[in-house]
């Protein structure tokens, strides 16, 4: 009878959760997340492969520590945000997150622990827009304007 000497899949993904876990920046959202993530990205994956999408997952999480290039409280004002990883400031942050920093908005909140209701766009230039978009009548803007009254929604 032969054993499989590859740790099983959870195990594995268990020792990945509790090292990151033991890492200064983690956050409880952050470990959250990324127990959420690798049973999804190792399912049906064999020892392998599984070992491969595990640091892929983790790289995720942990290439970067999630620690702000300013504090979260001041990273925004009306007029603009400030990227948390480089400190730059923005009218939006969506375009920026993705082109520079591979992230897409949501991952960007995870990263940061960011609540929902954080802005990513400067409250005044969503206003502006859906100005201009409601004067214009522009179905294009229709995404836009939804995140507009997502937000407006939070406010
Ligand atoms: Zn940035």
């Amino acid at each position: 009878m032969t054993e499989f000497t590859d740790p099983p899949v959870s195990e594995a993904a268990v020792r990945v959760i509790t090292a990151f876990a033991g890492r200064e920046s983690a956050t409880v959202q952050d470990i959250l997340a990324l127990s959420q993530a690798l049973p999804a990205a190792l399912a049906g994956l064999q020892p392998a492969a599984a070992r491969a999408e595990i640091s892929k997952v983790a790289a995720q999480f942990t290439t970067e520590t999630a620690i702000p290039a300013v504090p979260v409280a001041e990273s925004f004002t009306d007029d603009s945000v400030t990227c948390l990883c480089c400190g730059r400031s923005f009218t939006m942050l969506k375009r920026h997150l993705r082109a520079e920093h591979g992230l897409s908005e949501s991952e960007y909140r995870i990263k940061f622990n960011l609540d929902d209701d954080h802005p990513l766009v400067a409250p005044n230039y969503s206003l502006r827009k859906a100005d201009y978009a409601k004067k214009a009548g522009l179905g294009r803007y229709a995404r836009d304007e939804a995140v507009q009254a997502n937000l407006g929604s939070q406010l």
